[in-house]
């Protein structure tokens, strides 16, 4: 019993970090910002990971998360901890998402160079076929029992600790390096491939790496090591870091959205 706990939680977690990777370094940083292109056999393997540890339709995450940059905590975001109040954010981020994308204007203004493909028709357009697919893998791993305890577990952790913790506590509590409303709070980038480091990050959308070295403490972003990985093996191609683009623009000079 308590084997079989212990084993189910260590692969509900191997699950919940394939899916925090999969959506920092595909979802985030190569399909939303466009801050890492990558060859096509990765971003497939991405996708399939998003569809089946997630269910999220990359478009739809992408118009989301691109409308958050283009009103960041004022009128118009869809998930401000500052406007709606913290834990409202914190513990409601899913349903904000989901209150979002109830207007298919969302995608077609901000995500309209992501249009279906063939696979997305096929496969990663069906959240609920992906999810199913992710869901029976674990039963078939660990046994019915167990595999929806895991499933559940990663749902919880994925859902309403990982992510909401980036668009309620990282806009709302932690340190900053740049002018803008975003926090770091370092211990949720361990966490979270590197997505914690999020006040760099909005102060350098475009930067594939999110921690920065200049910074006023040390700042380590496992995604950009994973990215660093890829690169080597021509499977991944990053744009120019905040150090470098902090070096050509001068230190006082964030980028914008
Ligand atoms: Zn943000
Ligand atoms: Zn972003």
């Amino acid at each position: 019993m308590l084997f079989s706990f212990l084993i189910a939680l260590i692969v509900s977690s191997i699950v919940t970090q394939i899916a925090v990777y999969s959506t920092t370094i595909y979802l985030h940083r190569a399909a939303t910002h466009r801050a890492v292109v990558l060859h096509p056999l990765a971003a497939w393997g991405f996708r399939l990971f998003i569809w089946i540890t997630t269910g999220i339709v990359p478009r739809e995450w992408v118009a989301v998360h691109r409308k958050h940059h283009a009103f960041t905590d004022e009128e118009g975001d869809p998930h401000s901890p500052l406007l709606e109040g913290f834990w409202k954010v914190q513990l409601g981020n899913f349903f904000y998402y989901v209150k979002e994308l109830k207007d298919p204007g969302v995608v077609e203004k901000y995500a309209r160079d992501l249009k279906p493909d063939v696979w997305d028709r096929v496969l990663f357009d069906r959240s609920s076929v992906g999810l199913l697919v992710g869901i029976v893998l674990l039963c078939l791993t660990l046994g019915i029992g167990w595999g929806l305890f895991a499933a559940g577990l990663h749902a919880l952790m994925y859902v309403f600790v990982l992510s909401s913790s980036i668009n309620g506590l990282c806009h709302y509590k932690g340190y900053r390096n740049f002018q803008n409303t975003a926090t770091n709070i370092r211990l949720i980038a361990w966490l979270t491939g590197g997505e914690g480091l999020h006040n760099n990050h909005h102060g350098y959308p475009r930067s594939p790496k999110f921690s920065f070295r200049q910074g006023r403490r040390f700042e380590f972003d496992p995604g950009w090591l994973i990215i660093k990985v890829l690169s080597w093996v021509k499977l991944a191609r990053p744009l120019k870091t905040i150090e470098e683009a902090v070096k050509m623009r001068g230190p006082a000079q964030p980028q914008e959205g």
